[in-house]
């Protein structure tokens, strides 16, 4: 096959039974590789979705200059996108941004717009809207995606992911289990493959420290999933269950991920792959479950396959939970 455009390599993404991770269980579990992605990541999906739709119906010009808050996946997919439909693109980052990912958008030619201030909450969040705000101000035909809030983002895995499961499986699934930022994922797949699988439960993995789903605001560390604010997209009654891992929790499912399936993922997929242990260590039956794996592992490499950054996630992952420090030594020793 040869393709237009690198563009036209967006989705089609292979499904692999892990079943020597989950050797011993009486679950089957299967992740869809959107880390084969061109971009590197599922982001890739949203962002050309949402910029060909615009383009096609004229709610992006065709000389727009496209801007976002995002230092991560959304913000290199964007960086991939515009360079190849001839459109400018800014990234709004904090100080926060891994210096590798700064330097994959400067390399796809996008441009980078660094607020240093921090907002009342102590973070960057709200400065970086406001940036946004006033370069919409201040630049005519600047495009804000607003990844949170446009409804493109969920529609964009709804006729991808969603579309691909149906055709590449022969029968339902009875878990879908997936990790949240904005929720589009997570709202696009379950929303169509509910269509045709009605009993299928959705459970959504969000990181220790997250407020999407009502929890107390605390420090986490790995980007991906998770969020400070509550996203405009994210239905909470479309969610069957939350399960909330943590750093050191995520790192230690990624390095179990690539030492028994030689699967190189970010930190999203130990999330989801935590959590699946956790689902199948609880559940009695036996489960047909299905996960996404985000993103690679090359993005991680300061954090999760980082011994010294694992060690201190190790340190505050006991602080914080003192009943499982003998479940982890006995694991650890396994
Ligand atoms: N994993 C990774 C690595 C991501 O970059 C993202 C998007 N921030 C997600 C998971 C969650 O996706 P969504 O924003 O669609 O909920």
């Amino acid at each position: 096959m040869i393709l237009d455009s690198i563009l036209d390599g967006v989705g089609g993404t292979p499904i692999v039974r892990l079943s020597r991770l989950f050797r011993d269980s009486r679950c089957e579990v299967m992740a869809k590789m959107e880390l084969c992605n061109p971009g590197g990541s599922v982001k890739d999906r949203p962002a050309r979705y949402i910029v060909e739709r615009g383009l096609a119906d004229g709610s992006i010009p065709s000389d727009a200059h496209i801007v976002e808050s995002s230092s991560g996946n959304l913000a290199i997919a964007l960086a991939m996108v515009c360079r190849l439909r001839g459109l400018r693109f800014t990234a709004v980052v904090d100080p926060k941004i891994s210096p590798t990912n700064l330097e994959i958008i400067r390399c796809y030619g996008g441009n980078i717009e660094l607020v240093t201030e921090k907002d009342r909450q102590g973070g960057y969040l709200e400065t970086r809207i406001e940036r946004v705000k006033q370069l919409l101000r201040e630049r005519p035909g600047t495009v804000w995606i607003n990844q949170y809030a446009n409804e493109r983002n969920w529609q964009s895995h709804y006729h991808g992911e969603g579309e691909e499961i149906l055709r590449d499986l022969d029968r339902p699934v009875d878990y879908l289990v997936l990790g949240v930022s904005t929720s589009g994922t997570l709202h696009g797949i379950a929303r169509r493959l509910r269509e045709s699988w009605p009993g299928l439960k959705v459970v959504a993995v969000d990181a220790a420290g997250s407020v999407l789903f009502g929890a107390p605001p605390c420090p986490r560390e790995l980007p991906g999933i998770g969020a400070s604010r509550v996203p405009e997209l994210l239905r909470r009654e479309e969610v069957g269950e939350v399960i909330h891992i943590d750093d050191y929790e995520s790192a230690v499912a990624c390095r179990e991920l690539v030492d028994r399936e030689g699967i190189f993922a970010g930190g999203s997929s130990g999330s989801v792959i935590a959590a699946i242990q956790r689902l199948c260590a609880r559940l009695s039956d036996a489960a047909r479950i299905l996960t996404i794996l985000p993103d690679r592992g090359e993005r991680y490499l300061d954090t999760v396959y980082n011994d010294e950054w694992l060690s201190r996630m190790r340190d505050r992952h006991l602080a914080r939970n003192p009943e499982r420090s003998l479940d982890l030594t006995v694991g650890q020793a396994a």
